[in-house]
């Protein structure tokens, strides 16, 4: 009898130990894929990756604009982008080997590299001697296509540390070179910043890519022409705005090519049996950000969002070999929802009320200006200019004392110059208007505001940035890492042994 019970003892006390020695097992493995720093990949290899950059696009951004959607419908709440979607989210981290809070040149580098490196540094390591090889240059080595896909100047920091080496981003002629050299198949969107150099006697960029093989199209009759035979390509935009990048997306028309428009057409032009890598950098987001716009920019976030949309549609016809890779490179303005003066109220709808960008304002203002000097321009000319385009004033968006106070004090600073005693208003000058137009800038800020938005720099934020991920490979972007590991991620989805590490 005893030795029956004893026996049901010891069978009972076995099973119990290999349930916990399972449960240990499948905890310790559990770890091992939530490890944050864990960027191995076993599966099927991703045939089509797809990287998308949001310049400046850290979560505030995205917020405003699903915020805005939401309101647009009498939402309370948020109407989910493309990005949003994405079944896989994590967060990962952006200082510069130099600098806590990063540029585009060095978190660019992060990502493409997988290297930390100096501020305005060009995919070269920290000390900027030595280039460091991209996942792009590593994507083409490997037989597959490779496109470089931008809002902004072809040669910008961001699209430039995928396929140029350089010690400092200014150096837009040799940047230019390097594309020109780079063998990639596929450049669009802004123009070239420096094509000819400095001194002019140069080699033209732009003529030496054409030496290389490459067919360059400026023309939308040119670019709806581009297909899967037209070989290497370079399609720059027919309309630029400042800096050769393409017009903001809430000045564009339908004479514009859209960056979604680029990346179509990228995905047409790149499409072979070995795949491709493309690139495709929302590069605005961060320059509206920069101007304090909350209006640019949430049109700036859709109008990337819609490119993503065009990689979605392609992954649906082929989701078991493709891999769509969402970051922003750093957070720009300091962004967020919820502001003093309205505490905890926001009306996001207010923002339909402006027109036009900073930028297009900024023109707007320098037409008064060559029309009116100081005797003859008259604060109320401004205000009807800022009810027209921003609708301040509106009944809606009547002006406080204080309101009418701020763009006064702005309207002097940028008219009539005379009321201002520079000497002790230098550093509020500077928190005022950030170097900006600043009647535009006040404007901005006061929109803004009453939308219950609010900015805290014009320069970049220090803050985690979010990386989404849709498709192959989906489950290796999990936990908290840094820039540096999403590159080495997305070479390992891409089933390819070569390192990243220096040329
Ligand atoms: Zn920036």
């Amino acid at each position: 009898m005893s030795l029956k019970i004893n026996k049901r003892i010891i069978f009972t006390y076995s099973i119990f130990i290999v349930i916990i020695a399972y449960l240990l097992y499948s905890n310790s493995n559990l770890e091992k894929n939530n490890s944050t720093n864990n960027n191995t990949y076993n599966g099927k290899k991703a045939k089509y990756v797809f990287y998308f950059i949001g310049d400046g696009m850290g979560i505030p951004q995205v917020n405003a604009a699903e915020a805005y959607l939401a309101a647009n419908s009498d939402i309370i709440g948020i109407k989910e982008l493309n990005i949003s979607h994405f079944p896989a989210q994590a967060l990962f981290t952006t200082y510069a080997e130099n600098r806590y809070i990063t540029g585009s040149a060095a978190a660019a580098t992060a990502l493409a590299t997988g290297h930390k490196t100096t501020i305005n540094t060009i995919s070269m390591d920290g000390s900027r001697q030595r280039p460091l090889k991209t996942i792009a240059e590593i994507a083409k080595d490997n037989g597959m296509k490779v496109g470089i896909i931008t809002s902004v100047s072809i040669d910008h920091a961001t699209p430039a540390c995928f396929y140029a080496h350089q010690p400092l981003r200014s150096k837009y002629y040799e940047i230019g070179i390097d594309l020109a050299n780079s063998n990639f198949d596929f450049f669009g969107g802004g123009g070239f910043k420096s094509p000819a150099g400095k001194n002019n006697k140069k080699i033209n960029s732009i003529e030496l890519a054409k030496k290389n093989g490459y067919k360059y199209v400026n023309t939308k009759e040119d670019f709806n022409k581009l297909n899967n035979s037209s070989g290497k390509v370079i399609a720059v935009s027919p309309i630029l705005a400042n800096g050769k990048a393409l017009r903001y997306a809430i000045d564009q028309n339908k004479d514009d090519i859209t960056l979604a428009d680029f990346t179509s057409k990228a995905i047409e032009v790149l499409d072979n049996e070995k795949g491709f890598f493309l690139m495709v950098e929302g590069g605005k987001i961060d320059w509206a950000c920069h101007a304090n716009d909350a209006a640019t920019v949430i049109h700036e976030v859709i109008d990337f969002d819609a490119a993503v949309g065009k990689a979605i549609d392609f992954y649906k016809k082929h989701p078991k070999e493709t891999s769509i890779v969402v970051v922003g490179d750093h957070e720009t303005g300091g962004l967020t929802i919820g502001f003093a003066g309205t505490k905890y109220e926001s009306s996001f709808k207010l923002i339909n009320n402006q027109k036009v960008s900073f930028e297009g304002f900024n023109k707007i203002l320098s037409k008064y200006k060559k029309n009116h000097n100081k005797s003859n321009a008259k604060f109320s000319d401004i205000l009807a200019l800022l009810k027209e385009n921003f609708g301040l004033g509106n009944k809606n968006l009547e002006l406080s004392e204080y309101e009418l106070f701020r763009l006064k004090e702005a309207f002097n600073q940028s008219i009539n110059k005379k009321n201002i005693k520079p000497k002790n208003i230098h550093e509020n000058t500077y928190l005022l208007y950030g170097g900006y137009e600043p009647i535009t800038v006040t404007a901005t800020h006061i929109l803004n505001q009453k939308a219950g938005i609010a900015w805290t720099t014009y320069s970049h934020t220090g803050t985690p940035i979010p990386v989404r991920v849709m498709g192959v490979g989906q489950n290796v972007f999990k936990g908290y890492f840094d820039n540096t590991d999403i590159p080495k991620k997305m070479l390992n989805i891409m089933g390819i042994k070569q390192k990243l590490s220096e040329k």
